[in-house]
């Protein structure tokens, strides 16, 4: 039976256009070989949204992303747009996006390729076989809180203030995510908090704690902020899962992205309680490489993989694509950001039609 699956590309800006292409070609190919019928319908974000009507995020882009069953995001941004004030730039786009489809879960996963091993900064026995994956919450914490802003304080002084809070239940349900994510992978669950210091992570500890009880099968372990970095960049293989805070989640996951040396590598989800999630690769729209054929798709690609496995429940076509990753890098394959001097370097086109041949070819 074939199963179908509405999805809203959002091209974006810079490197967008020219990664999402070769995204929906894998994609395509991956649809006939596992009977999934993808019914593909763009829409404007960021700049080119901007340009084409004013706002970086238009009513009707945000209905359609609602509508569809996963939306697939490049990136956004670029220097024609940075002097705009912030209500039109095209990352506040972005945020009311999140905003907009309730996205309270960021999902990073870190993981060292055999054949990158050389790009990134550690050394290699460090960082060989590294494969986590950070849950983020994406929509509370001191990001949110309130009160927020720079008052006056007594003594004539300004006061710059943010509040951390969280409540029971934006903790239990990031948490259900992660002990599923922990569940799906080795069984390793690390919550990370500063409950020695904070009131709010004493709750976050509490809660998580006590949701262990629903999950036997997931071993939970408990790491301060400072030295899950310090643990992060020590020996990283000892992690699988990590939940986190917003705050905490921002800065663990570039943490733990740059412990695999390589940026147009990394994909993202980012996941609500219903309805579709978001699908984007962690780099930015890359302008300075933007329409010269230089991009690394494979972000973009991992990130439709993820969409697979994550968001419309196909784990097999998922993993079919992250071989197929494998199998053109295995061949050595390489675009300029990954590229070493006994390597094959090519363009975002050619690294394309490889990932498409080795589908085909192993299929
Ligand atoms: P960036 O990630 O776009 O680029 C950083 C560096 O990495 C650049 O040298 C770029 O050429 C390179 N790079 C990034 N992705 C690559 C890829 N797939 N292949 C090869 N090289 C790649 O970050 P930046 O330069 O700080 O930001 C550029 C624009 O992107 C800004 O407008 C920024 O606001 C925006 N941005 C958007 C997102 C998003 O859409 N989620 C995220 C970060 C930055």
């Amino acid at each position: 039976m074939v199963q179908q699956f509405r999805i809203t590309l959002l091209p974006g800006d810079g490197i967008g256009p020219e990664i999402m292409a070769v995204a929906v070609k894998i994609l395509k190919e991956i649809g006939q070989q596992f009977h999934l019928q993808f019914s593909f319908q763009e829409a404007l974000v960021g700049g080119a949204a901007i340009d084409a009507t004013g706002e970086p995020l238009p009513a009707q882009t945000l209905q359609q992303c609602q509508n569809s069953d996963a939306v697939l995001l490049a990136a956004i941004g670029g220097y024609k747009w940075d002097t705009l004030p912030r209500h039109q730039r095209p990352e506040t786009g972005l945020l009311g996006l999140r905003a907009g489809l309730k996205l309270f879960a960021n999902l990073r996963p870190a993981t060292i390729l055999p054949q990158l091993i050389e790009t990134s900064s550690l050394k290699p026995e460090v960082v060989e076989g590294v494969d986590l994956m950070v849950v983020r919450e994406l929509t509370g914490g001191i990001y949110f809180g309130q009160p927020r802003g720079i008052f006056a304080a007594e003594t004539g002084e300004k006061r710059g203030v943010n509040t951390m809070a969280y409540t029971e239940a934006e903790v239990d349900r990031i948490g259900r995510v992660a002990f599923e994510t922990a569940r799906k992978r080795s069984g390793r669950l690390c919550s990370v908090d500063k409950a020695n210091v904070l009131e709010v992570s004493q709750l976050w500890r509490d809660r998580i704690t006590l949701l262990a009880q629903e999950y036997p099968d997931v071993v939970l372990t408990h790491l301060y902020v400072d030295n899950a970095a310090m643990q992060l960049v020590r020996w990283p293989k000892q992690f699988d899962t990590l939940v986190t805070s917003n705050l905490f989640g921002d800065i663990l996951s570039d943490i733990a992205a740059m412990l695999t040396g390589s940026i147009g590598m990394l994909p993202s989800a980012s996941l609500g309680a219903a309805g579709p999630g978001l699908f984007e690769p962690v780099h930015g729209s890359a302008p300075d490489i933007a329409g010269q054929d230089k991009a690394n798709p494979l972000a973009q690609v991992l990130s439709a993989a993820m969409m697979l496995r994550h968001g419309l429940n196909q784990p097999e076509a998922a993993a079919k694509i992250e071989q197929a990753v494998l199998s053109v890098l295995t061949q050595g394959y390489r675009t300029g950001d990954i590229h070493s001097p006994e390597t094959t370097l090519v363009g975002c086109q050619a690294m394309g039609d490889a990932l498409l041949q080795a589908l085909q070819t192993e299929h």
